[in-house]
């Protein structure tokens, strides 16, 4: 069998395995709780100390102000369900282009009674950020837009988001999942909540944090002990933070390197399906982007049908479109930056990591290219 070409690092990542051996000597060596005052407690909390650094360290943060988390959807839910709790009567803004751990919590807390403001995008894919200035108010209780969105890679307008509320004292949150460990990401300046996600960024799943800016405040998602500060209790999943960290840390080291690998990569890809198949369609702004994210449509090819070709040929790819009884739906993210919802249905996500190769590329231009000529 030939190997498998992985082009869905948006989903997940591999592990690194630097970072399964920091999680493997953790959790062989290291059992104490880190609540515990003896001394197998103490270097537990050690271990949560130093992954606290190094996630605080990637995102220009204090250590202080990480909480470690279940994943992304968890530092999401509790930003939206922290707020709306503070302030019930607060609107809460947030871009029609947001993951579902965002626009389902977002969505939820309306049929709750909170007011809600979804924030048009433009055809680019970025959010329109005079509509978003438009919606500013005294009324306003949260700020929530993506760093990058999770289907076309577009990177969104956050300083000069941030900068808007930061002007009128409105708090801001940026899920973050897709961008961090990927492109720069600074809260100094910028936002006042963030999520991150292990299993993004080549660490663990089930893992991620929030990051809160000294001042702001959040009531707890979960009661229980008194773990970080009873903000966010429960025993520390030690390895998983540890590896959390680990891999901050390498993301960090190795950012740019990996950045300007996996562009040529990506251009090399797009120049080879443009070649092939003329009229393929490419979804949002190519120069505000993730460097690893293609997304694309080959009219008249439904994403279904050439995923699967795609899975038989080893290439593992995924689309935008969400199965809802029983008949597929346009992705949220394609619609608001108006795309018709027959081309939508076509889209494909095409996502590169650190370890894409040419030969890999290569591969996925000549495979679309003649599942492209094939169609009827
Ligand atoms: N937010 C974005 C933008 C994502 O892409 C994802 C995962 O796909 C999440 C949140 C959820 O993160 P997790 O899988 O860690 O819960």
């Amino acid at each position: 069998m030939c190997d498998r070409i992985y082009m869905d690092h948006a989903a997940t990542t591999p592990m690194d395995p630097e970072v399964l051996e920091v999680m493997r000597s953790v959790a062989s060596a290291r059992y104490g709780n880190a609540s515990s005052v003896y001394l197998e407690g103490r270097k537990s909390r050690e271990i949560v100390a130093h992954a606290r650094e190094q996630v605080a360290a990637l995102l220009h943060a204090q250590a202080e102000e990480i909480y470690f988390t279940s994943g992304g959807t968890e530092s999401d839910n509790w930003v939206i369900q922290g707020i709306a709790k503070k302030s019930p009567r607060g609107r809460i803004l947030v871009s029609a282009i947001e993951h579902p751990a965002i626009r389902r919590t977002a969505m939820a807390m309306a049929e709750a009674d909170v007011p809600v403001t979804f924030l048009p995008t433009l055809a680019d894919g970025r959010v329109a950020v005079d509509a978003l200035e438009a919606a500013l108010s005294e009324a306003v209780s949260l700020v929530s837009v993506m760093w990058a969105n999770n289907e076309t890679g577009v990177l969104q307008p956050i300083g000069e988001i941030a900068s808007l509320c930061r002007a009128r004292g409105i708090p801001m949150h940026s899920d973050a999942v897709q961008a961090c460990g990927t492109v720069a990401v600074d809260v100094r300046d910028t936002v006042d909540y963030l999520s991150l996600s292990g299993h993004k960024l080549y660490g663990p799943r089930g893992i991620g944090a929030l990051y809160m800016r000294k001042g702001r405040e959040l009531p707890p998602l979960l009661y229980g002990g008194h773990q970080q500060d009873g903000l966010r209790p429960g025993t520390e999943n030690l390895q998983a933070i540890a590896g959390l960290g680990k891999a901050c840390e390498i993301a960090q080291i190795h950012m740019e390197e990996r950045a300007a690998h996996m562009l040529v990569l990506r251009e090399r890809l797009l120049a080879g399906l443009r070649a092939g198949i003329p009229d393929l369609c490419v979804f949002g702004s190519l120069t505000s982007r993730l460097p690893g994210n293609l997304a694309v449509a080959i009219p008249g090819l439904r994403s279904e049908s050439l995923l699967l070709q795609l899975d038989l040929e080893g290439i593992a790819a995924s689309g935008g479109s969400a199965c809802n009884s029983g008949s597929m739906e346009p992705s949220h993210v394609l619609t608001a930056m108006g795309i018709a919802p027959s081309l939508a249905l076509d889209m494909v996500r095409l996502t590169l990591g650190k370890d894409t190769t040419q030969e890999e590329i290569d591969r996925v231009i000549s495979v679309m290219t003649a599942l492209a000529g094939q169609r009827a």
